[in-house]
């Protein structure tokens, strides 16, 4: 999957706390596997449970313990999503400064977050401006595979 190398510095600035957004499909898969009350209802959204400022799902080394089924928006970090920008690499992650991130991972993540945002739209009624989406998508595609769309 996208961006999964084994450069994370495990500073948990992503996961502790969370606010990650569910999915219908993400909270199947995960209940799938056995795992219980890990979903809150906060500001119009479900969301993975923080226990004491930390993602429910954070270990005490700072590893997810669901890793291979976690849910699709940890999948793609630190690629997010910024509703002015559009798609951009996160600024708190220190990854996005030090990983020089290969154009192959920066279309794979594209495709996913553009996943994510139509999701976004079904299940959450959010209306996704895609020209800002295009925006930022066209700025990434420069920056890591010299395209000019
Ligand atoms: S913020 Fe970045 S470096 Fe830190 S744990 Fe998350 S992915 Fe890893
Ligand atoms: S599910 Fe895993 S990757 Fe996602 S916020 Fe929780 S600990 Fe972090």
């Amino acid at each position: 999957m996208v961006f999964e190398r084994s450069f994370c510095l495990y500073c948990a600035k992503c996961c502790a706390p969370t606010e990650m957004i569910l999915f219908r499909e993400d909270i199947e898969r995960i209940s799938s596997h056995g795992e219980k009350d890990f979903v809150v209802f906060r500001n119009g959204f479900y969301r993975l449970r923080n226990v004491g400022e930390r993602c429910i799902f954070l270990d005490e080394e700072n590893r997810c313990r669901i890793y291979s089924i976690r849910p699709i928006g940890c999948r793609v970090y630190p690629l997010v999503y910024s509703f002015d920008k559009g798609p951009l690499l996160d600024p708190e992650c220190p990854l996005s400064q030090q990983v020089v991130y290969t154009c192959e991972e920066v279309e794979e993540g594209l495709k996913i977050l553009e996943k994510v945002l139509k999701m976004l739209e079904s299940e959450y009624r959010i209306k996704i401006n895609w020209s800002v989406f295009s925006v930022g998508k066209r700025d990434l595609l420069m920056r890591y595979c010299n395209k000019f769309e």
